[in-house]
């Protein structure tokens, strides 16, 4: 596992289980995120909020370009937007959209969790109500990892 040297992955969180309440809570975070999603192309909305070990909040929407595979996903911003603040102790990511079921990261998202915390605990809900919480692990087996790297 990571040792904290550069490159190095991140140390999976440790740190206390996430309460119903925090859950709630992320899952509110991620919601006004999607209010800012800007979707001029695919009209769909997304918000998503990254739990830090001590409670901080990072919160970010998908924003698409006109050049569609320069858009990035409210997961990844969020994550982003923790890690370039300094953050890299995450414990709990919440992903928000208008979905006839719980939304689910795609793929590339999953392996940016992964990067962070392989235990990261994903919660997805939709504007229904309807939230379903899994491990990271349990959505991607056999991660991406650098030749070294366990
Ligand atoms: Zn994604």
């Amino acid at each position: 596992m990571a040792d904290g040297t550069k490159g190095a992955r991140a140390e999976a969180g440790g740190g206390a289980p996430l309460t119903e309440s925090m859950a709630a809570r992320l899952v509110e975070a991620a919601r006004r995120a999607r209010e800012h999603a800007y979707v001029p192309y695919s009209h769909f909305p997304v918000g998503a909020a990254v739990l830090a070990a001590d409670g901080t909040i990072f919160a970010a929407s998908n924003v698409e370009n006109a050049s569609f595979g320069l858009t990035i996903c409210a997961e990844r911003a969020a994550i982003f937007k923790a890690v370039s603040e300094g953050r890299r102790d995450l414990v709990a990511i919440a992903v928000v959209a208008d979905t006839s079921g719980p939304p689910r990261p795609c793929g590339a998202c999953r392996q940016v969790m992964d990067e962070f915390n392989p235990a990261m605990t994903v919660i997805m809900a939709n504007l229904r109500g309807q939230v379903e919480t899994l491990p990271l692990a349990e959505m991607l087996a056999r991660p991406f990892r650098l030749e070294g790297q366990v």
